[in-house]
C-alpha cells in the first residue's frame, strides 16, 4: 500500500509556494538541513499551537516549560546517551563509505561490494565546547531530546506549580541527532523540533494512562485532518524498546516512502527520575498526601516531531482536483492549520476598488492572518490560494461598491456566497471555527 501523492510533488509544492526550502540554498544547500518559507512557518507554528492548545490549555493536569539546549553534561551520562544512545557503524574498506551495521542484510558494501570493517559505536549526539577552553572539561552536547530538561526540573516544577500526580509537563523545542541516516525530506533531519510531555503517574496507574495517551495522541491528529487509514498504531517489539522504555507504541503515518512514525508514546517507568536522583543526590520522589506515601512516580511519554506532522498534514491535505474541465492543486488543510485564513483579493488592480479592498483587508486583519493579493488574473489567483490551503478568499468586485457586499469563496466546495462588508468578520468566524465545511444555507450561489 502506497500513499497517493509521490514525496517530489510535496517537495516542489514547498519550494514553490514557500513551504520550504533547502537550507543555504545558494550555497548548493547543506544535507538534511532544511529552511520553512513565510507559508512554512505559519504552518509549523500552527502545528505547534494546535498542540500547546490540547496538550496544555485545554487541560488542568498538565504545565509548560521552556528549558536550555546545553545542559549541564552529566544530564546525559544519567540518562543513558553518553553509554547507550550511540549506533553501529562499518567502513567500507574499497570506497570508505560508512553504514549502519544494524541496517545492512550483507556483509559486504552496497556501494561497491567491498569488505567492511568491524562494528564500531558511534554516539548520535552533537559535541561542542563551552567557554573559550577546547578541552574535555569544557565539553556539552546539543540535546538529543528535550525530555531530560523536564526530568531535572521536575522538583521545581512539582513545588511551583502546587498541583497533584498525575501531572504532565510538556515541552516544544529544537533537538539534535547526529544520525548516519538521513532523507525523505523534512521526515528525517539532524536538526528537528519536538513536541513532548512527560506525564507523571502514580506507580501501578501506568499502564492504564499508557492506554489514555495513545488515544488522545492518535485522535489528535484525525480531529486535525489526517485521515483515519493513513494512520496506524504499532507496538514495539522487545528487540527495538529504547534502554529506558518498558512499553512503547508508535502512532505511523502512510508516507510517500511507506508507513514511518509519526510519534512514539513510552511508558518510561521510573528509570529516569531514579537515574538523575541517584546521580545528582536529590531525591526526586513525590509525596502523595491522600494515600500519605512517597513514591517515585512512573512516567508516560507521547513525543511528536513537529517537522513530520508538518509533513503528514502536507501529504494529506494535498489532492489533485479537476473542476469543470481545469486542473488545481490544492491543500484542503484543517483552517487551524492553514497558513492564511482568509486571502483578499480585489477583481482586478483597479484605483476605483483598491480602497474598499484595502479597508475590507484592514477590518479582517486584526482577527485573521489574511494575505492581500491583487497581481495577475483572479483565477490565477485563487489557484494560488488553493495550493497553500487558504480556507476563504474574499473578493471584492464593482457591484461591491454600489452594495457595500463581497463575495466569499470556500477552498473545498468553491461555493460562494455574498455577504454584507459589515457581516464579514462575524461569518469568517464562525466558518474558521468548525461550520467551514458544512453544507449551510448561507451558501446560496455556486459558481465554477
Ligand atoms: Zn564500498
Amino acid at each position: 500500500m502506497l500513499a497517493k501523492v509521490d514525496m517530489d510533488k510535496i517537495v516542489s509544492l514547498c519550494k514553490r509556494r514557500g513551504f520550504v526550502f533547502p537550507s543555504s540554498d545558494i550555497y548548493g544547500g547543506l544535507g538534511s538541513c532544511w529552511d520553512y518559507g513565510p507559508m512554512g512557518a505559519e504552518l509549523k507554528r500552527n502545528v505547534k499551537d494546535a498542540w500547546w492548545k490540547a496538550v496544555v490549555h485545554e487541560r488542568d493536569d498538565v504545565v509548560g516549560l521552556d528549558t536550555s539546549i546545553m545542559m549541564h553534561p552529566k544530564v546525559w551520562v544519567a540518562s543513558g546517551h553518553v553509554d547507550g544512545f550511540t549506533d553501529p557503524l562499518v567502513d567500507c574498506k574499497s570506497c570508505h563509505l560508512r553504514w549502519r551495521a544494524d541496517e545492512l542484510d550483507t556483509q559486504r558494501c552496497p556501494k561497491c561490494g567491498g569488505e567492511l570493517t568491524e562494528p564500531r559505536m558511534f554516539n548520535l549526539m552533537f559535541r561542542t565546547f563551552m567557554g573559550p577552553l577546547e578541552e574535555e572539561a569544557s565539553t556539552v552536547y546539543l540535546r538529543p531530546e528535550t525530555a531530560q530538561g523536564i526530568f531535572v526540573n521536575f522538583e521545581n516544577v512539582v513545588t511551583t506549580s502546587r498541583k497533584k500526580l498525575p501531572l504532565g509537563i510538556a515541552q516544544i523545542g529544537k533537538s539534535f541527532r547526529n544520525e548516519i541516516t538521513t532523507g525523505n525530506f523534512i521526515f528525517r533531519t539532524r536538526e528537528f523540533e519536538q513536541c513532548e510531555l512527560e506525564y507523571f503517574v502514580k506507580p501501578g496507574t501506568d499502564e492504564q494512562w499508557l492506554n489514555y495517551w495513545i488515544q488522545e495522541r492518535f485522535n489528535w491528529y484525525v480531529k486535525l485532518g489526517v485521515k483515519k487509514e493513513n494512520l496506524r498504531l504499532r507496538q514495539h517489539g522487545k528487540d527495538e524498546l529504547a534502554h529506558y522504555a518498558k512499553d512503547c507504541y508508535d502512532i505511523d503515518y502512510l508516507f510517500p516512502m511507506g508507513w514511518s512514525e509519526l510519534e512514539g508514546i513510552a511508558n518510561r517507568g521510573d528509570f529516569d527520575l531514579t537515574q538523575h536522583a541517584r546521580a545528582s543526590g536529590k531525591e526526586l520522589t513525590y509525596y502523595d498526601a491522600e494515600a500519605n506515601e512517597k513514591y517515585v512516580p512512573y512516567v508516560i511519554e507521547p513525543s511528536g516531531g513537529v517537522d513530520r506532522s508538518v509533513l503528514a498534514f502536507l501529504i494529506d491535505a494535498y489532492d489533485e482536483e479537476e473542476i469543470e474541465g481545469e486542473k488545481r492543486t490544492v491543500l484542503h488543510l484543517n483552517p487551524a492549520l492553514a497558513p492564511i485564513k482568509v486571502a483578499v483579493l480585489p477583481l482586478s488592480r483597479n484605483e476605483k476598488l483598491t480602497p474598499l479592498a484595502k479597508e475590507v483587508n484592514k477590518r479582517l486583519c486584526s482577527s485573521f492572518v489574511t494575505d492581500y493579493d491583487d497581481s495577475q488574473s483572479i483565477g490565477r489567483r485563487y489557484r494560488r490560494q488553493d495550493e497553500i490551503g487558504t480556507p476563504f478568499c474574499v473578493t471584492v468586485d464593482f457591484q461591491s461598491l454600489e452594495d457595500n457586499q463581497v463575495t466569499i469563496r470556500d477552498r473545498d466546495s468553491l461555493a460562494q456566497i455574498r455577504v454584507p462588508v459589515t457581516e464579514l468578520n462575524a461569518i469568517l468566524e464562525a466558518k474558521l471555527k468548525g461550520e467551514a465545511f458544512d453544507a449551510s444555507d448561507l451558501w446560496a450561489t455556486r459558481q465554477k
